[in-house]
C-alpha cells in the first residue's frame, strides 16, 4: 500500500513483534507514520522496527502493566512529537473446556486482553484528549461475537473489548477522539498454527470465502479505521472474517 493515509502521524502498536501486530506496524508505517513497536519481547521488537528503518522505535513494555503503559505513551510523545494512533493488539490464548480450565488461565487471558486495552486506551486518550485528535482501535475477536467453546477466558475478554471500546467511543467523541475495534476471524498466525491442523481446516471450511485470512488483511482493516478515511466512524466493530458469523 503506497497510498500515505497516516503520513506524519505517530503510531503505537502493542504486540508488534511478530503476527497481526507486526504487520499492522508494517502497514501503518508504509502510510507514512512514525511507529512504536511494542512486545513484551524487547529484542523482537528492536529487532523488528529495525527492520523497517527510519521512523520506527522498538520498546520492551507489558501491557499489563500500568507504569509501563504509561512510559510507553511518553516514550512515543518524547521520541516523535505527538500520539495520534493507539492500536490495543496485544494478546494470548490460554484454551482449554471448563472442566480443564484454571483460574490462572482465566485470569491470564482477561489481564491481557481487557486491563491490557483499558490501560493502552486510558494512557492514549490521556494524550489524545488534550491535543484533540487521535484514533483507537482494538483487536477484539469473531470469538468474542459468537462465543467458542473452549476459549471462554478468551470470548470473554474479546466480547469485554467491544463494550470497552464502545463506552470510551462515547466518552471521547466530543474531543475528537475516535474509538473502534476489529474483530479478525481465522487469521494464519503463530497463534492459530498452534491449532491442531484438522480443527484449522474444519474451521476453514465454514468460512463463506472458504480460506482462512491474512495478517496483512486485517492491517489494512486497521489503517482505515487508523486513517481519517474513517473519519465519521467511531464505536464501530469491523469483522474481517471472511464472511463468517454474519
Ligand atoms: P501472536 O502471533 O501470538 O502475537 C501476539 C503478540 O502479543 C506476541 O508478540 C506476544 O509476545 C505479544 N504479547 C503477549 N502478551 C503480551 C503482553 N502482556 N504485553 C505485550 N505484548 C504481549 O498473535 P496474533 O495472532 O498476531 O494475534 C494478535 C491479536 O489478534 C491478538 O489480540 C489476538 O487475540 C487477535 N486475534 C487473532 C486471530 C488469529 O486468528 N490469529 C483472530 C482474532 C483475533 P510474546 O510472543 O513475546 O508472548
Amino acid at each position: 500500500m503506497d497510498v500515505a493515509l497516516v503520513q506524519g502521524r505517530t503510531a503505537i502498536v502493542t504486540g508488534a513483534a511478530q503476527g497481526i501486530g507486526l504487520e499492522i506496524a508494517r502497514v501503518l508505517h508504509a502510510g507514512g507514520a512514525s511507529v512504536v513497536l511494542a512486545d513484551l519481547d524487547a529484542a523482537a521488537a528492536t529487532a523488528a522496527a529495525v527492520a523497517l528503518g527510519d521512523r520506527a522505535i522498538g520498546v520492551g513494555a507489558d501491557v499489563t502493566d500500568e507504569a509501563a503503559v504509561d512510559s510507553l505513551v511518553a516514550r512515543a510523545v518524547e521520541h516523535f512529537g505527538s500520539l495520534d494512533i493507539m492500536v490495543n493488539n496485544a494478546g494470548i490464548t490460554r484454551d482449554a473446556s471448563l472442566k480443564k480450565m484454571t483460574v490462572d488461565n482465566f485470569d491470564a487471558v482477561i489481564t491481557v486482553h481487557l486491563r491490557g486495552t483499558w490501560l493502552g486506551v486510558r494512557a492514549a486518550s490521556a494524550v489524545m484528549r488534550e491535543q484533540k485528535s487521535g484514533s483507537i482501535v482494538n483487536i477484539s475477536s469473531l470469538s468474542g461475537k459468537s462465543g467458542n467453546p473452549g476459549q471462554t477466558n478468551y470470548s470473554a475478554a474479546k466480547a469485554g473489548i467491544v463494550g470497552l471500546t464502545k463506552a470510551a467511543a462515547k466518552e471521547l467523541a466530543h474531543h475528537n477522539v475516535r474509538v473502534n475495534s476489529v474483530q479478525p476471524g481465522l487469521i494464519r498466525t503463530a497463534m492459530t498454527e498452534a491449532m491442531p491442523p484438522e480443527v484449522f481446516a474444519e474451521r476453514e471450511a465454514a468460512i463463506p470465502m472458504k480460506r482462512a485470512g491474512e495478517p496483512r488483511e486485517v492491517a489494512n482493516a486497521v489503517l482505515f479505521l487508523a486513517s481519517e478515511l474513517s473519519s465519521y466512524i467511531t464505536g464501530g466493530v469491523l469483522e474481517v472474517g471472511g464472511g463468517r458469523l454474519m
